[in-house]
Order: C-alpha cells, then sequence, then structure tokens
C-alpha cells in the first residue's frame, strides 16, 4: 500500500494498516512529516506555525491524546479563549479542552511515524502502483497526482511568528479575533508550549492571506502592527511569516473519497481539525483492511 502525505491523515492510515499486518510505504515531499501540524524552529525553539492546538470530541482521539499526555508529549492546555470582537473585548470564550504540546505539535506526528517506513523529500507527481494508494492531503493537491474529482474549497492563512524581547503583555490563553481585517486568532505559544517563551503566533484571515499568496513576507509589518495594536504592545519584534495556502476546507460529506484503488482523505471530511483527518486517514485504512487483510507476516 503507499500514502502519500504523511501529514495526520496519511500518518494514522499508514499506522493503522501496519498495525494490523499490512505493510505501508509513506510518501512526504516535506523534509519533515506533520504537514499542517506544524512546528518549526526560531533561534532554537520551536512555535507551532499550523494547526493552534488539538480538540477531541471522539473518545478513540480522546484516547490517543490521553496516551500522548502519559508519555509527556501531550498536555491539557485551556478551554478559555480571550474574545476580540470588533475592536473591543468581549467575554471569553469556555469550550471544550485545548491541547497542546511542550515539544511543538509536530512531535505528536513524529511519535506516530515511528517505526513506519516514510520516505521524506519525495514530491510525488504520477500516481504510483500499488494495490491501494491514499491520497492523504488536501483535494487540490491531490489533483496535481491524479483526477479524483472531488470538488473541494479552501481558505488560505498566513502566520506570524512574533518573537518579542520579553513577555510584556497581560497574560492570555489564546485569542478569538471577531471582524478584523487582518487577525482570526492570537496565540500564546510561550503558555501553550508551557516555557513561558515571549512569542506570539497569530493567524490570518482568508481574506487578508488571498492578495499576499505570492509574497508572503510583505504582510509581515501589517500583521506585527495588528497584533501590536490589539494588545497594546509597543516593544518590536522578529517576525516570521508562514503561508498555508490550503489551509481550511469547508466540510464535505463522508469520511474519506474512493475512486477505484485511489483514496482521498483528510481534514475535509468533517470540521477542519486534525481530529477529523486521523479519523478520515484511519477510515481509509479500515476500508483497505476490508478488502485485503489484515494479513499474518
Ligand atoms: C493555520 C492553521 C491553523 C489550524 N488550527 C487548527 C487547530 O487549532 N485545531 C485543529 O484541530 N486543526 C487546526 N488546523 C487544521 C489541521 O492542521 C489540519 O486539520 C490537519 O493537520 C490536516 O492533516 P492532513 O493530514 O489532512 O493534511 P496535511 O497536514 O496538509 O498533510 C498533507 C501532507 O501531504 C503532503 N503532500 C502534499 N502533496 C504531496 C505530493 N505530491 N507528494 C508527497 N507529499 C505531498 C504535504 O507535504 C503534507 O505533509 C489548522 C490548520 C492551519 C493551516
Amino acid at each position: 500500500m503507499i500514502v502519500v502525505g504523511a501529514g495526520i491523515a496519511g500518518l494514522a492510515c499508514a499506522r493503522e494498516l501496519v498495525d494490523a499486518g499490512l505493510p505501508a510505504r509513506v510518501l512526504e515531499r516535506g523534509r519533515v512529516v506533520g504537514g499542517r501540524l506544524a512546528s518549526k524552529r526560531f533561534g532554537g525553539r520551536y512555535a507551532d506555525i499550523g494547526a493552534a492546538y488539538l480538540t477531541a470530541d471522539d473518545p478513540n482521539f480522546q484516547g490517543l491524546l490521553d496516551s500522548w499526555r502519559v508519555a509527556g508529549l501531550a498536555h491539557p492546555w485551556t478551554d478559555t479563549f480571550a474574545v476580540h470582537d470588533r475592536g473591543h473585548a468581549a467575554d471569553p470564550a469556555t469550550g471544550p479542552m485545548r491541547w497542546s504540546a511542550p515539544g511543538g505539535l509536530r512531535s505528536l506526528a513524529e511519535d506516530l511515524a515511528r517505526e513506519l517506513d516514510v520516505t521524506l523529500g519525495h514530491e510525488v507527481r504520477d500516481l504510483p502502483e500499488a494495490d491501494a494508494v491514499v491520497l492523504a492531503m488536501p483535494g487540490p493537491q491531490a489533483e496535481r497526482i491524479t483526477a479524483v474529482g472531488v470538488p473541494q474549497q479552501w481558505s488560505p492563512v498566513l502566520s506570524a511568528v512574533l518573537t518579542f524581547p520579553e513577555r510584556t503583555w497581560a497574560d492570555f490563553h489564546g485569542m478569538f479575533v471577531n471582524g478584523h481585517d487582518v487577525l482570526a486568532t492570537v496565540c500564546d505559544d510561550g503558555d501553550r508550549r508551557g516555557d513561558r517563551a515571549p512569542v506570539l503566533v497569530a493567524h490570518s484571515t482568508g481574506d487578508f492571506a488571498r492578495p499576499h499568496l505570492d509574497d508572503p513576507a510583505g504582510a509581515a509589518d501589517e500583521m506585527a502592527a495588528a497584533v501590536r495594536e490589539l494588545l497594546g504592545l509597543d516593544a518590536p519584534a522578529d517576525v516570521a511569516i508562514h503561508r498555508w495556502t490550503f489551509a481550511q476546507p469547508s466540510p464535505q460529506e463522508g469520511k474519506f473519497a474512493r475512486k477505484g484503488n485511489v483514496y482521498l482523505c483528510g481534514d475535509a471530511f468533517g470540521k477542519p481539525r486534525v481530529q477529523t483527518a486521523w479519523l478520515s486517514g484511519r477510515a481509509v485504512a479500515r476500508d483497505i483492511l476490508s478488502e485485503h487483510g489484515p494479513i499474518d507476516l
């Protein structure tokens, strides 16, 4: 079996296949696993530049989070986010427990990838030959490999990592920013990771990201100014921008799509969340196993 994409969906799929005794090879174009479950090093420290946190309402995914907690890889972060609504502070939003990772969220993908056959730096351009091929990625990326014929709508996001000389803001965990031209969320990465580093990560709105996709770095000043204004900060910050062209899908029906022996899975099959991607990848593996396995090695 060949799984293309080592994001959480591809890794969940491969893990399930291999655990059931069916060999699976994962091909990933990037230099690291994780996809949008992404942590990048800035001055020797990881900041989470993709998914901001994990939430679970599926018992199996919750079980995975609990196992990561026991292993020291993940921890419950907060159930409360500050809210800024059309220029004003609003009541905080209490929601599900949001989980984060002391080593950065990508460390969780690395954990799933342990002992899997993953080839990094391998961009798949043509459909590989295999009993089953799993395209575990946004639909528009899969379309570059083969016509899967599953229309999906995606929005872009720019992530800005702001590293300050010191922490000068009033304590908050994360903030939903509603009705803002530039910002959608701001998270305290030092609080999230637990090391209290003076690092904020802001996510843009899709509308702000769209005209900046060809030159994301050109958005740095505007995003930094928006964060400073929002939090009343004077200090300068080092700013790094990461572009996510396919960041957020509009949810579609089903757990995955299938055309012959080619599968498409990922977070478009439900709420655009890490849990959805994990469940989607696992559902594909079970479909494959229902036809090809499990086998005894
Ligand atoms: C800015 C941002 C904030 C988010 N916030 C949250 C959040 O707070 N909570 C939450 O639950 N979710 C959040 N998400 C969504 C979450 O990150 C995704 O749901 C999840 O990571 C998707 O996993 P995936 O495996 O489906 O896709 P991806 O992570 O996109 O993985 C696809 C993989 O396929 C690889 N690939 C693509 N094309 C090829 C090719 N031709 N050959 C080889 N490899 C290829 C890519 O490099 C990538 O590694 C956020 C996403 C973004 C971008």
